[in-house]
């Protein structure tokens, strides 16, 4: 049962505590992880899956806690949003109801049966996939999950400036989308420091202050329907950040163009071509013109970089554009360095 995205739909049970004795799930009807063989059935939002106590036990210590001992989950349910009323275990197993999305829950479980392949068969490492993953191995305390989901999610909020340069493609490719950064934010906020999610967060910071005002207020629907937005302070963060990169951005585009032509420069001696190119780029109209994109404020995007290919093409040298290339990345980089500093985290490259 399964529609054109690979995705399961959402079925409804309704559940009649009068006949408490016999199973009371409804229409249960095709469903890929409402096992046969199950003895547990774990309900989040209107989709019921009927899985296996050992399975859930083995891979989380939260859930072998509640499955060995009911009087325990009651006391933890308020907290994990956990709730298991006894009436309701009947033939099918005992019910768990999750406060999570039926989108999360149903990622984390796939995980605890086919591992991480799993996605190869869906949308390969998209982001609210690994988001899911990693938000319920963090609640479920099932470090292995959460391991494998932040090694993949930092590949598009990395700690370090050279996977952030190599992986450009990936974070502009279908796994990401833009709003993404909101509901990736408040993912990092939630792992916190043990969890990987200071690492991730300057990337991801950063990202949100790329996107528009209005998005950034209004916030992103994540991949389950739910609304992520940004508390006031992580608000406080991008707005902040933003007027930061666009000084940095100004500075890089003053700074890209200083000095010399290079050593090895082969733009001639009497009249040298590149000499008059720098000199070009650093006059009125050109400098106005940067200054406009610099106010984009997003001194880690390619605008110079494109710059410095119209300026190959109009003749720079190929010492002179290898050395505005290793300028512009020692720019860039020093930016990116700063950028942990920027929003308060330590990052462990
Ligand atoms: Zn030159």
């Amino acid at each position: 049962m399964t529609n054109s995205e690979g995705k399961y739909r959402a079925q409804s049970y309704s559940f009649d505590t009068s006949s408490a004795s016999t199973s009371t799930i409804q229409d249960r009807g095709e469903h890929a992880l409402w096992f046969a063989d199950g003895n547990v059935v774990v309900v989040a939002q209107d989709t019921c899956f009927r899985v296996h106590q050992g399975v859930l036990a083995f891979n989380s210590p939260i859930f072998r806690d509640i499955l060995e001992d009911i009087d325990y989950a009651q006391v933890r349910s308020d907290k994990l949003g956990i709730t298991i009323d006894r009436d309701e275990t009947g033939a099918d197993g005992t019910v768990i109801r999750l406060s999570d999305s039926a989108h999360d829950f149903e990622h984390l479980l796939r995980i605890f049966y086919q591992g991480f392949d799993y996605l190869k068969t869906t949308r390969p490492d998209d982001f609210a996939d690994l988001a899911a993953a990693a938000r319920l191995a963090h609640k479920y305390d099932t470090s292995r999950v959460l391991n494998e989901a932040t090694t993949r999610l930092q590949q598009l909020f990395p700690p370090s400036f050279e996977v952030w340069d190599a992986n450009a493609r990936i974070r502009a490719s279908k796994r990401f989308r833009p709003d993404d950064a909101i509901e990736a934010v408040n993912l990092c906020r939630a792992l916190g420091r043990r969890d990987g999610g200071d690492d991730m967060f300057p990337a991801a910071v950063y990202l949100c202050s790329q996107l528009e005002l209005g998005h950034l207020l209004r916030g992103h629907r994540r991949a389950d329907g739910t609304l992520e937005k940004l508390d006031v302070g992580e608000l406080e963060l991008c707005l902040v950040l933003k007027e930061t990169s666009v000084k940095s951005a100004a500075d890089m585009a003053v700074k890209l163009y200083a000095g010399r032509v290079s050593a090895n420069c082969s733009g001639g001696f009497w009249i040298n071509a590149c000499m008059r190119i720098l000199a070009g780029a650093r006059q009125g109209p050109a400098m106005s013109q940067r200054f406009t994109k610099a106010l984009r404020g997003d001194p880690l995007g390619e605008w110079l970089r494109d710059e410095i290919d119209a300026a190959a093409k109009a003749g720079l040298c190929s010492s002179c554009t290898r050395m505005l290339r290793y300028r512009e990345r020692d720019l860039r980089k020093a930016f990116w360095e700063k950028l942990p500093g920027l929003v308060g985290v330590k990052v462990e490259a």
